[in-house]
């Protein structure tokens, strides 16, 4: 896609109430996102929750079946895709095979007749850090490399937009890490709007400013990563970015900034900057890695969510840390992670109470399901 006007910088990209029907099936249900000019946003989601969709109407690849999308300020909804002032990287980075990786880079600009092709194309290689190779065959290169000619192809361009689609889904976990970096200080060098499109929550958290998590067609909440994962908003949210504890409980107390919420007889607080909800059933989160996990005879200080009557019933080294499943009569299996500092060991069949600070939990609606 994507041959529209060059741009020095980013544009931003509204889309208004964006809706996607294919026949019965309502793919994206009514969207609306504001992305700022410049920023790195990912689109995150399980398969199916309708990002590819969404990213394609963007691009001008899949025609919207109701709203709006505005490039720049620009109403862009009925310009034809290569008018649109995108450029689309997809998984599939097909290079053409017979050309160098310069000349793969310099194809779209040459085509246009732009007259310093190849000298804006070098600039491109230098960015993506291929100089070296670029008299190369797309064949003589490793997927990660082979990836990064596709994003220079794309970025010399100069989309207002650049959209990615799982870009790195096809490289093994350690180089997609790495480009992940990679990928994120370009954006920052270039400066252009990058919108990506990814199932990973861990690729999602490390390279965006802002994370829309979407959800069947629509987005289930958005934000900066970490505001994402201390404090979301529906079950969904907290289950898809990492582990959650999700406890039903119900509000017994008003203690003025805080709720105290009965779970399971153990009585649990629960900040109220950090719930919506301030009566009735409520579902209080907690992070594994904000548990500590204490020997039974120990108490768990005052100030502190305390459960007890817990039973270690795994444990797992990872390395770094060791990851402890407990089960608790009532609430069920709770999971708990702990780094690798020393310290008492905790045991496979181990009666264990678990605590953490109650700023370090959150409250969710009671309706959902968990
Ligand atoms: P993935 O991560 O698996 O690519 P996704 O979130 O990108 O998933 P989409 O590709 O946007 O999901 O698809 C959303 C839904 O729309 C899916 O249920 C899919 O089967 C359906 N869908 C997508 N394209 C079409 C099409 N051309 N015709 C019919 N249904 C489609």
């Amino acid at each position: 896609t994507g041959d529209g006007p060059a741009s020095d910088s980013g544009a931003d990209l509204v889309l208004q109430s964006i809706s996607k029907r294919f026949g019965d099936y309502l793919a994206v249900d009514e969207l609306d996102l504001t992305i700022p000019a410049g920023s790195f946003f990912a689109l995150l989601g399980p398969s199916g929750c309708g990002k590819t969709t969404t990213l394609r109407m963007v691009a001008g690849l899949e025609q919207p079946t109701g709203g709006r999308i505005m490039i720049g300020g620009k109403d862009v909804t009925s310009t034809k895709a290569f008018q649109r002032p995108v450029n689309t990287v997809f998984q599939n980075y097909a290079l053409f095979p017979h050309l160098s990786v310069l000349e793969n880079v310099a194809f779209g600009l040459k085509r246009r007749k732009v007259r310093d092709a190849e000298a804006q194309a070098k600039d491109a290689l230098t960015l993506v850090e291929l100089s070296h190779l670029s008299a190369r065959r797309p064949a003589q290169l490793s997927g990660g490399q082979q990836q990064r000619v596709a994003l220079a192809r794309a970025i010399v361009n100069r989309p207002a937009v650049l959209l990615l689609d799982e870009p790195l889904g096809a490289l093994d976990m350690k180089l997609r890490r790495q480009m992940q970096v990679e990928l994120k200080n370009i954006q920052a060098d270039v400066g252009l709007t990058f919108v990506h499109v990814t199932h990973d929550q861990e690729e999602a958290m490390t390279m965006a400013d802002c994370v829309a998590v979407m959800n069947a067609g629509k987005v289930e909440q958005m934000g900066a990563p970490a505001e994402l994962y201390e404090l979301p908003k529906t079950t969904f949210v907290a289950n898809f970015l990492g582990k959650s504890n999700l406890m039903p409980g119900a509000v017994t107390e008003d203690l003025g900034s805080d709720i105290a919420v009965n779970v399971q007889g153990n009585r649990l607080v629960v900040p109220k900057n950090r719930t919506t909800q301030q009566t009735g059933e409520v579902i209080v989160g907690v992070r594994p890695e904000k548990i500590v996990v204490l020997d039974s005879s120990h108490e768990a200080s005052p100030r502190s969510n305390a459960i007890t009557g817990a039973k270690v019933i795994d444990v797992s080294f990872t390395g770094v840390s060791t990851e402890y499943l407990v089960e608790v009569p009532g609430i069920g299996r709770l999971g708990v992670f702990r780094q690798n500092l020393g310290g008492a060991e905790v045991r496979l069949g181990d009666q264990v109470t678990l605590a953490w600070q109650p700023e370090h939990s959150f409250g969710l609606d009671g309706e959902q399901d968990t």
